[in-house]
């Protein structure tokens, strides 16, 4: 971190401490950005205030005709906002496009169906108050402070923000202090669109930045990134009982079938592994294999990883790790998992470099090994065999996370699908699930609670408020101190006449 002189006003010089964003592959220094006090988060916040009340007020269909430019205004410059992310990040530039693609799908959607899932709904008032007219609104939360991860900086945090934003709400995002420039860039596009308040405002900064969020008041926490952090965000939120939305991390399983089409589910665990170098909370991490087709998908498996590579140059398969630290957790699973029995047949303890992780696939790996349980954020794959497929979703299920996952088979897909204890399951494909904007997006246990995308990614970011509008009186007003005496003996009638049978 550097201080350094920033024009806060030509009499007001303030020294003021900003922080350096890197090319991960280069240390090359891409930015500089305010590391944002807990005043300047409080006052940012209170900009939003004002602004959440404009932009409440232009409706659906105004709020969709902005939210459609500035989906075009991110189409139009994707080709900058990819180097940028490819920048920050290290991604090869194909990635970072995909990414985007992802995101701006996100947009199109909200900005089409916001309307339909937000708008008030009559609901039957039933029998007791039939008198009533019943409804339910899904009004604006207000402010919602958005904290998001590093590793899709585009995709994830649109997850959310685009979110907020079509049903009503203004967004103070602090995105990860790797991505900075990406969140800039984001920002400064809707501000295109919405010049009048400012609807989406950045604040940067670290983990401090993004705690004085937690605690400035917003109206919901929208929070992406590691269990460890999510725990810290959630302890802030509660002293003032802001409501939290947690997406954290993964440890997701892959399981193939006897009777799966091996060559396809040989592919897809390469990729949904190593790509972005296994920087991915839904990456495949662990897969099960059924004993029958074991060693041949082993085979495939390590034919693939063995002809894919990390690197800075324009042919390889992907980039450095973005978080340097990161390194050091992958270096530990993999010693630890081949201390402990495991082989690694692609890869092993020298695949990890200064910058770069090469693919590594172990098989032999004890269940309770750190490989096996703790998130490895890493282009490592463990194998194991299975008897049958009941013991994979049993060894699947058995993880202190449980966010994505995926199964490869003919005829048990949807069944085995079903069972596993996750948020959102690929059959015969990976990380399929993130990419259909009706589909909600979330997982239990060490990966969180809530849902972005889909129709229930737009009710997180509503207030669910009910009303009953009396249409016409009862003779007898049930609800009163005036009720007749005799109406309690009637009461235990009607009970009994509505609940009273089977
Ligand atoms: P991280 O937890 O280190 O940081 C996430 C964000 O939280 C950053 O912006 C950081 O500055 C901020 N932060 C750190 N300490 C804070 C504090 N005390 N109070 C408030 N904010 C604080 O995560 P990361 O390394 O940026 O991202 C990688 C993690 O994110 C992985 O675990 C990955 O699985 C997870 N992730 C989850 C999803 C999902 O949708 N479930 C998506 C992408 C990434």
């Amino acid at each position: 971190m550097t201080t350094v002189q920033t024009t806060g006003g030509e009499s007001a010089r303030a020294a003021r401490d900003t922080f350096d964003s890197r090319n991960p592959a280069t240390d090359e220094v891409v930015g500089s950005y305010p590391v944002h006090t807990e005043a300047e988060v409080a006052a940012a916040v209170e900009r939003a205030t004002e602004a959440a009340r404009w932009w409440a007020e232009l409706g659906f269909a105004e709020r969709a005709n902005r939210l459609r430019q500035w989906k075009a205004a991110i189409a139009r410059g994707s080709a900058e906002l990819a180097e940028v992310v490819r920048a920050e990040t290290g991604k090869p530039n194909a990635d970072a496009m995909l990414e985007i693609v992802l995101g701006l799908d996100h947009i199109a959607w909200v900005a089409k169906h916001a309307r339909k899932v937000l708008s008030p709904q009559r609901r039957p008032s039933g029998m007791l108050m039939a008198n009533q007219a019943a409804t339910v609104e899904y009004q604006p939360l207000g402010v919602v402070g958005v904290i998001g991860p590093w590793n899709y900086p585009v995709f994830t945090p649109t997850g959310s923000i685009a979110y907020a934003l079509a049903a009503g709400n203004a967004v103070v995002f602090k995105p990860s202090e790797f991505t900075p420039g990406v969140g800039r860039w984001l920002v400064d596009r809707f501000a295109e669109a919405v010049p009048e308040y400012p609807v989406f405002q950045l604040i940067t900064g670290f983990g401090a930045t993004g705690a004085a969020l937690c605690r400035s008041g917003v109206d919901k926490i929208a929070f992406t990134g590691s269990a460890p952090t999510g725990r810290k965000i959630m302890s802030a939120c509660a002293e003032t009982l802001t409501p939290v939305l947690l997406e954290c991390g993964g440890k997701d399983a892959l399981l193939v079938d006897a009777d799966a089409d091996l060559d396809a589910a040989a592919d897809a665990a390469v990729w949904g592994g190593m790509a972005n170098a296994g920087q991915t909370c839904i990456g495949v991490e662990r897969v099960y294999v059924h004993e029958r087709v074991h060693d041949e998908f082993v085979a495939k498996v390590t034919g693939l990883a063995g002809k894919i590579r990390a690197g800075g140059d324009a042919d390889a398969n992907y980039g450095p790790m973005t978080m340097p630290s990161q390194l050091d957790v992958i270096r530990r699973h993999i010693s630890d998992a081949l201390a402990r029995g495991g082989r690694a047949l692609v890869g092993g303890a020298d695949a990890v470099g200064d910058r770069y992780v090469q693919p590594t696939v172990l098989v032999d790996v004890p269940e309770d090994a750190a490989a096996v349980r703790e998130e490895t954020f890493g282009p490592t794959l463990t194998i194991a065999r299975v008897r049958d497929m009941d013991e994979a979703v049993q060894r699947a299920n058995d993880s202190d996370y449980g966010l994505g996952s995926a199964v490869f088979a003919k005829e048990r897909g949807m069944e085995l699908a079903r069972r596993l204890r996750s948020g959102m399951t690929s059959v015969n494909s990976v990380l399929s699930f993130a990419g259909v904007p009706e589909l909600p997006f979330g997982g239990s246990k060490e990966s969180g609670f809530g849902r972005i995308h889909g129709p229930e990614g737009l009710r997180e970011f509503a207030r669910t408020k009910s009303m009953v509008r009396q249409r016409f009186s009862l003779p007898v007003n049930l609800t009163s101190f005036n009720r007749p005496k005799k109406m309690d003996a009637a009461v235990g009638k009607i009970v009994s006449f509505l609940h009273g049978r089977r």
